[in-house]
C-alpha cells in the first residue's frame, strides 16, 4: 500500500453530464477534478449551486487552450473564475490547481494548491530547473503541490520526469509528475509507490482528459496503483504499439491471482538500444525500477537477442525472444510462442506427427510455429506473398515454399492439408481487419483452421472456416497457453487460464 491519490479528470458540457459523472466517478476516486473549462460557459453558475455533497475531494481546475484546456480565456476571465471559486470556497471543499502563469491578488495562503506546468510538445530541456523556478516563485504557498506533465514519445523521454520525481522526493517536496502519452503509461501507473501526490485517471476508457491516461477502474483493478510500493518486481510488454497489447490484462490478473507484489505495465519502446543502455543495464542505467521481465513484442523479438546475457535453446533455433527474465542484472531471453503455439493445437487436432499444415505468411510468428510443428513431426508448406523473400526462411527450416494466392489470381484450395495456419496480420483489427488469406471455398476439406490473430476474437478468415464447416482454433488460445509458459518463467508458478482468458475477452468483445 501507498499513500498516494487517484485523482478522477471529469470533464463534461453541461451540469448535468458533470453531475451524473460525479456520482459514477465517487466510488473509483480520492480525488474528482472538475475540469471546469470544459463547461460551456452559461453552464458554469448551474454546475456550482448543483454540484453534489461527495465524501471525496474536489479538485477544480480551469485551463486555458495553450494549457491544455478547452476555450481561449483571457487573463481578466480566469482571474474572475478563481476569484468567485475561492469566494464560493470558505469551507475548503475544493482543491484548487492553477497554472504556472497565474499570481493572484488575493491571499491563497491556506488553500491547498496544485501549480502545474504542462508541455504538449515534448519534454523540455533542464525540467529540474523549471521545476525549482516554480517551487521558487510559489515558496509562499505553505500548501503546494508542483505538477509538471510533459509529452513524451519513446519510452526514454520519461527518464527526466521519473528523476524530477526523485529529486522531490529526496526535498521532501510534493510532486505529481506526469508523463503524457502512451510512452509515459507506466509512470502514471508506478507513480504513486515511488511517492507522487497523485495520479490523474479517466472515468471510463476512451474519456481521457490528457494522452496516455488509464481509466479508473483499470488503475485500481488491474494495476493495483494504490498497492504498489518500492519493492514491487516489475514486469512490462516491449513494443512499439502497446496500447493494443492485452498482455497488460492477462499478466496483471496471474499476478493478482497469486497475490504477488508484481506489476506489468506497458512499455513503449522504439528505441531498443538506448532503453537497454540507460533503463535496464545495471551498469548504465539512469533509473532504478525493480525491472524482473519482459515480454517481447514486434518490431523487438529479434534485436532484443544482442542485450541478452543467456538464451535458451528453443529461442536460438526459432531465432527471436518473446520473454526476457532479469536475474542479478543478468538478462536471460526465452521463446514461448512455439509452446504457446502447439499446445492448443495438439488439444484441438492430437497428435502431428503426420499432419500436413499449410502456414501462411513467413514472418516472426511463423518462426515459431515451423519450430514447433517440425518438433512434432508435421510436414510443413510455407505460403507467403513474396517467394524471393520468404526463399532463405524456407531453407532454414526445410520446408517446401508456395506463393500464396490471392484474390486476383486463380484461387489455390487448400484440399491436400490437414491443417491450415495464418500468421500474417490479415483480419487483424485496423487496416487488414475483414481481410482474410483464405475463403472458404478453399479451405474445404481441411480438418482444422488455426488464426493467430486475435483482434477481433472473430476474424474474417474464422467465419470462412465455419462457412466451410471446418473446425477452427482463434489465436486467443495461443496468447494464453504461451502467456502461462512467461508466467512460469517468471514466478515459477502455474498460471489461471479461466481468469487470464476471461480478462481478455472482456477487453475483446
Ligand atoms: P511479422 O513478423 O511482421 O510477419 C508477418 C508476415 O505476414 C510476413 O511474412 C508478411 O509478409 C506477411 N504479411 C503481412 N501482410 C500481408 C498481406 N497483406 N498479405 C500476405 N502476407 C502478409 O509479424 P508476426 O510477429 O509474425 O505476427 C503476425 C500476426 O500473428 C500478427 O497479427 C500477430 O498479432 C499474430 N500473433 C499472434 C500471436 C498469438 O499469441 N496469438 C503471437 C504472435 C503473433 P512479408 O514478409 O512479405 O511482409
Amino acid at each position: 500500500m501507498n499513500n498516494g491519490k487517484i485523482c478522477v479528470s471529469i470533464c463534461a458540457e453541461t451540469a448535468d453530464e458533470l453531475i451524473e459523472q460525479i456520482k459514477r466517478a465517487e466510488d473509483l476516486a480520492d480525488v474528482i477534478e472538475i475540469r471546469f473549462d470544459c463547461l460551456k460557459k452559461d453552464e458554469l453558475q448551474k454546475a456550482f449551486t448543483n454540484l453534489p455533497a461527495t465524501g471525496k475531494q474536489y479538485l477544480a481546475t480551469f485551463r486555458p487552450r495553450e494549457q491544455g484546456g478547452r476555450h481561449n480565456l483571457t487573463l481578466g476571465e480566469r482571474l474572475k473564475f478563481w476569484e468567485s471559486l475561492l469566494w464560493k470556497n470558505q469551507d475548503k471543499k475544493f482543491l484548487i490547481d492553477h497554472e504556472f502563469d497565474l499570481k493572484f491578488p488575493f491571499d491563497l495562503k491556506k488553500t491547498p494548491t496544485i501549480i502545474s506546468f504542462h508541455d504538449f510538445s515534448g519534454v523540455p530541456e533542464n525540467l529540474s530547473e523549471t521545476y525549482d523556478l516554480y517551487d521558487q516563485l510559489f515558496s509562499h504557498l505553505r500548501n503546494k503541490v508542483i505538477k509538471i506533465a510533459v509529452q513524451t514519445d519513446d519510452i526514454t523521454d520519461t527518464i527526466p520526469i521519473w528523476k524530477l520525481l526523485e529529486q522531490a522526493k529526496s526535498e521532501d517536496k510534493q510532486i505529481i509528475p506526469i508523463a503524457m502519452g502512451e510512452a509515459g503509461k507506466w509512470t502514471r501507473i508506478l507513480g504513486l509507490a515511488h511517492g507522487a501526490f497523485m495520479t490523474y485517471a479517466a472515468l471510463d476508457a476512451g474519456q481521457e482528459t490528457a494522452p496516455g491516461q488509464v481509466s479508473a477502474r483499470d488503475l485500481i483493478e488491474v494495476y493495483r496503483a494504490k498497492e504498489l510500493d518500492e519493492n514491487t518486481e516489475v514486469y512490462g510488454i516491449l513494443g512499439n504499439s502497446t496500447s493494443v497489447s492485452m498482455s497488460p490484462f492477462i499478466h496483471n490478473t496471474a499476478f493478482k491471482f497469486h497475490n504477488l507484489n508484481a506489476v506489468f505495465v506497458p512499455l513503449q519502446v522504439y528505441n531498443l538500444d538506448e532503453f537497454m543502455r540507460r533503463m535496464v543495464k545495471p551498469e548504465t542505467r539512469e533509473i532504478e525500477l525493480n525491472f524482473k521481465g519482459f515480454a517481447v513484442t514486434i518490431p523487438h523479438k529479434q534485436n532484443i537477442i544482442k542485450h541478452l546475457d543467456f538464451i535458451d535453446e528453443t529461442a536460438e533455433k526459432i531465432g527471436a525472444v518473446n520473454t526476457v527474465k532479469i536475474v542479478d542484472g543478468k538478462l536471460h531471453g526465452y521463446n514461448t510462442d512455439a509452446h504457446g503455439f502447439v499446445e492448443p493445437l495438439k488439444d484441438a487436432y492430437g497428435d502431428l506427427s503426420k499432419a500436413k499444415v499449410a502456414v501462411c505468411g513467413a514472418g516472426g510468428a511463423a518462426r515459431a510455429c515451423i519450430y514447433a510443428l517440425k518438433k512434432e513431426g508435421a510436414e510443413v508448406t510455407i505460403f507467403a506473398r513474396d517467394v524471393e523473400k520468404a526463399k532463405n526462411f524456407a531453407e532454414e527450416f526445410q520446408v517446401e515454399l508456395k506463393e500464396l494466392s490471392t484474390f486476383d489470381s486463380p484461387l489455390s484450395t487448400y484440399k491436400d492439408f490437414d491443417i491450415f495456419v495464418n500468421t500474417t496480420p490479415l483480419g487483424m483489427k485496423g487496416k487488414a481487419e475483414g481481410e482474410t488469406p483464405a475463403a472458404a471455398e478453399q479451405l474445404k476439406g481441411l480438418h482444422l483452421v488455426y488464426d493467430l490473430v486475435y483482434i477481433p476474437f472473430q476474424t474474417r478468415l474464422m467465419k470462412e472456416a465455419d462457412i466451410a464447416e471446418v473446425p477452427k482454433i482463434g489465436g486467443l488460445a495461443m496468447l494464453i497457453a504461451q502467456a502461462i509458459e512467461q508466467q512460469k518463467i517468471w514466478t515459477g508458478l502455474n498460471a489461471p487460464m479461466k481468469e487470464m482468458s476471461r480478462a481478455v475477452l472482456e477487453r475483446l468483445r
